[in-house]
């Protein structure tokens, strides 16, 4: 049998499909493009919603709202961004599918307490999307199972629909408790920080969360789903701790002095002393909203 043509073909293939993640620059293999990933994340968004109980708590909503958009805008893509809050207190989960579309579940919100803890968990999810980690997940399923993106696009059969789902994103959402590896939560803690800074938040609130998330895994004594895929053990807090400079580079704290957050990247490297100043004026409900 002849190799030869196979071999070039897939070499095609790998040159064409490798992509680079925003921000970190890591070159990843991406066998869908982005529109189809996109449509999947919606499709998938809307069948979850449909099961869930959508949340009509006005002041919730709008903190979600509020958090959602700025960290939307700190990422610079444009997306038809949702956010919904999903009425569910058993439920410690939050995710975002490609396309932007989020959802936050109210059981994780004891533990995000604030703006500034909620955007931590925005900014994580957000930035999963953003860095393609479904994608990428799905394009190496696609690799094992030797799916083209036409199958999977199309997918019907609803159980085959939710492993797609839940290779996407949604995880939990769908039944599917997939973790993503190392390297993409890492990525998505490093990248997420970059975004609450410039969207108006401390990122010091992210390890604060993080140190929240390890004592409730603790007290729980089984961790609750978003941990199970999520572990907030020392590395992860060892590696928000060390890039914590980086993400201050880019904090500007949303304030009536400083509306305009969402620029970021123009202050110098800030030290400590900025800090609490800082996170008094984004932890207050926002007045100015834009
Ligand atoms: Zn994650």
């Amino acid at each position: 049998m002849n190799l030869r043509p196979w071999l070039l073909a897939s070499a095609v293939l790998l040159f064409t499909a490798c992509q680079t993640v925003p921000l970190t620059g890591r070159s990843q293999l991406l066998l869908l493009g982005e529109g189809e990933e996109v449509r999947m994340g919606l499709r998938s968004y809307e069948d979850i919603l449909k099961k869930e109980k959508i949340s009509d708590d006005p002041a919730l909503n709008a903190q979600l709202q509020r958090v959602g958009k700025r960290i939307a805008a700190a990422t610079g893509k444009n997306y038809q961004w949702e956010f919904k809050v999903v009425e569910n207190d058993k439920a410690i989960n939050a995710f975002c599918l490609p396309g932007g579309k989020v959802a936050v579940y109210t059981g994780i919100l004891p533990l995000t307490r604030d703006d500034a803890g909620l955007a931590a968990v925005v900014g994580h999810e957000v930035a999963h999307a953003i860095a393609r980690h479904g994608g990428e997940r799905m394009s190496q399923q696609m690799l094992v199972a030797g799916l083209t993106a036409a199958v999977v696009v199309s997918a019907s059969d609803s159980r085959k629909a939710n492993m797609y789902a839940g290779l996407l994103g949604a995880g939990a959402a769908v039944g599917y408790l997939l973790p993503y590896s190392r390297l993409q939560e890492s990525e998505a803690d490093r990248m997420g920080l970059i975004y609450m800074a410039k969207a108006g938040y401390d990122p010091h609130a992210a390890l604060a969360l993080w140190q929240r998330m390890a004592e409730e895994s603790k007290r729980e004594g089984k961790p609750p789903e978003f941990l199970s895929t999520h572990p907030a053990d020392g590395t992860r807090i060892r590696q928000i701790q060390q890039w914590l400079p980086e993400a201050m580079g880019y904090y500007v704290p949303h304030s009536e002095a400083a509306p305009e957050a969402a620029s970021g990247g123009e202050r110098e490297k800030a030290g400590e002393p900025a800090k609490d100043a800082a996170r008094e004026g984004a932890e207050k409900p926002a007045k100015r909203r834009k």
